[in-house]
């Protein structure tokens, strides 16, 4: 089924700073981590929050120790003060927007202004912003306090954050008609009224919408609201387990937007989930097209024909099958075969390359299962239930490798060997860390750099099939090529699963470095490989053939721009356009080779 998802959905900016402090606070700091009160209006939010070990404080004891993190609804400034004074050590994610609110009403209820807040009764941000304002504050939140307003004098209207305009602006001119003089403050986040805009959008593109998030949650609600206010039918769910799959069936293309407080994870479901389901009015060959493009992408069999890809375009970069030697298994195969030696060593090469790293890529995704159930569930729910069909089939590729390398000759083989030793030495824990034994994976940032040498050698360097200190600099020169296409498909992987990541704790580069840095990193390796591969080539340093690294190079430079925008609920898409970098090199370098014979 087609599925589109808002601009603007999901996490806003004070949510998503609020639960990055949270997670950040419960992985770095020793002893209880609180929030004051639930972090966000989404049941899945705060169980993972719990999972993290991170509590609810609904009362201020008169004693307490640990770490308490105020959410960005703001608290008032004495429950602030009773905090610190009871021990706790407070961390403010209050967002600035509502700060801003806060400090208006603070700074205007000083010279003598009566604030008039037009917000929700018993909402946590209004009772932080009345906190402020302290005597000078006057809540309206219905009709009725409308009607009852006292006379005002010199006064000031503020704004909840999540208000709906059109009832803020009507309110505001009604009451600035019977008390003319008050000052207005549109105090409404632009992120609500952005996403509020975007699902009138949407739902006049699509058959039916629908709209992710916790039933406790005033902005969700909204939205939902807005949708049935356009005609479209509108199906509000907690989780994906609540999509009503009877009611989409008869849509051809659906939307889905989702309030502030929703976790992307739960979005990503949701999208997947409707993604997945067939709907009636969807042609056969799309059909067909996207089911064979799931399971590529479930099996981790798209990420074996990238390497396949790479293997073949290095091999074909670097010049005719190695015939010096001949004590290679692989050419007394070929004759014992009947086969051209031109043919069997790609082949071999080939196979080596795409066994090993889909072994190794399906072992580590097994093992890091957590992060992969709020990155990609579908997937992650794949590999669960076929356990041990890829156990079985991890094990038998990577002795299909082993033996090709074999076959290639001894410095194949003891490269992928070690190669393989490495690989399993990055999972097992033994270095000694500052909280328990690390493993080589769980050095910050540093799984890229692992994964492009890792693909560099098993892709170039072992099909070369000679010893590392026989290799001439233009293969050098390719190996390196390699290294940073593949560091920049690992970059841009990380940045895709950000958010699950964070959760597990896991230190990438996007992680540390932040997401636009990463992708700010990516533009400029890409770059940098564009102009190498087109000057060595023209310089004739290296085979003619190298310049095509300028195209997934662009290919690369091209999607951080759209990885920008749309960061989650669409792993599928966005994976498969990473890897299709290399089936795009190894186009180019066929046609390449074709066109110069
Ligand atoms: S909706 Fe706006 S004001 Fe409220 S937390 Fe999000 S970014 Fe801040």
């Amino acid at each position: 089924m087609r599925v589109e998802l808002a601009q603007v959905a999901g996490f806003c900016m004070g949510v998503r700073r609020a639960m990055d402090m949270a997670l950040d606070a419960s992985m770095r700091l020793g002893g209880p981590v609180y929030t004051f009160g639930p972090l966000i209006h989404n049941p899945s939010a705060l169980s993972l929050l719990e999972a993290r070990g991170i509590r609810i404080l609904e009362e201020i004891p008169a004693k307490g120790h640990g770490t308490v993190i105020i959410r960005a609804h703001g608290v008032p400034p004495q429950a602030k003060e009773r905090l610190e004074h009871a021990g706790f050590d407070v961390i403010d994610g209050t967002c600035a927007r509502v700060v801003k609110v806060q400090m208006l009403a603070y700074a205007h209820a000083r010279q003598g202004y009566t604030c008039v807040l037009i917000g929700d009764k018993g909402h946590p941000e209004v009772k932080g912003i009345m906190g402020y304002a302290g005597e000078k504050g006057l809540l309206i939140s219905s009709e009725g306090d409308l009607d009852g307003l006292p006379p005002l004098d010199k006064y000031i209207i503020l704004a909840q954050t999540t208000q709906d305009r059109e009832r803020f602006d009507d309110w505001c001119r009604r009451i600035l008609a019977r008390y003319p003089g008050g000052k207005i403050f549109n105090t409404i986040c632009n992120s609500t009224s952005k996403r509020q805009a975007e699902v009138r959008r949407l739902a006049s593109r699509v058959d039916a919408v629908v709209v992710v998030g916790g039933r406790q949650s005033a902005n969700t609600r909204r939205l939902a609201e807005i949708v049935t206010e356009s005609g479209k039918p509108c199906m509000a769910v907690e989780t994906e387990e609540d999509l009503d799959f009877g009611q989409l069936k008869d849509f051809k293309r659906v939307g889905v937007t989702a309030g502030a407080s929703t976790p992307n994870w739960v979005i990503n479901r949701v999208l997947r989930q409707i993604e997945a389901f067939p709907s009636r009015n969807e042609p056969v060959f799309t059909r067909w097209l996207l089911q064979t493009l799931r399971f590529l992408h479930e099996t981790n069999l798209c990420t074996a024909l990238a390497g396949a890809a790479l293997a073949l375009s290095g091999i074909f970069m670097s010049g005719p099958a190695p015939l010096a030697g001949g004590i290679a298994p692989w050419r007394a195969m070929a004759s014992l075969l009947s086969l051209s030696p031109n043919v069997l060593y790609p082949v071999l090469s080939t196979l080596m390359a795409a066994c090993f790293i889909f072994s190794m890529h399906t072992l580590n995704r097994l093992i890091d299962m957590e992060a992969s159930v709020y990155n990609d569930p579908l997937k992650a729910r794949f590999l669960a239930a076929h356990q041990g069909t890829f156990i079985t089939t991890c094990v038998l590729s990577l002795l299909i490798s082993l033996t090709a390398a074999w076959a290639l000759g001894p410095p194949s083989f003891l490269i992928l060997l070690g190669v393989t030793m490495l690989g399993v030495l990055y999972s097992v824990p033994f270095i000694p860390g500052w909280k328990a034994r690390r493993a080589l994976k769980d050095l910050p940032g540093t799984k890229a750099i692992f994964v492009a040498m890792a693909w560099a050698v098993v892709a170039f360097l072992a099909p070369l099939g000679r010893w590392p200190i026989f290799i001439g600099f233009a293969d050098w020169c390719i190996f390196f090529m390699i290294a940073v296409l593949v560091f920049m498909r690992s970059a841009l992987l990380e940045v895709i699963d950000v958010q699950g990541d964070k959760i597990v704790g896991r230190e990438t580069l996007s992680l540390i470095f932040g997401e636009n840095k990463v992708l700010g990193m990516v533009r400029l390796l890409a770059a940098l490989l564009l102009a190498v591969s087109v000057g060595m080539t023209l310089a004739g340093l290296v085979p003619h053939l190298v310049i095509l690294f300028a195209i997934p190079a662009a290919w690369f430079m091209w999607l951080t721009r759209t990885f920008a925008g749309h960061r989650f609920g669409q792993n599928l898409k966005m994976e498969l356009k990473v890897e299709a970098g290399f089936i795009f090199l190894l186009v180019c370098v066929v046609l390449g080779r074709v066109l110069t014979e």
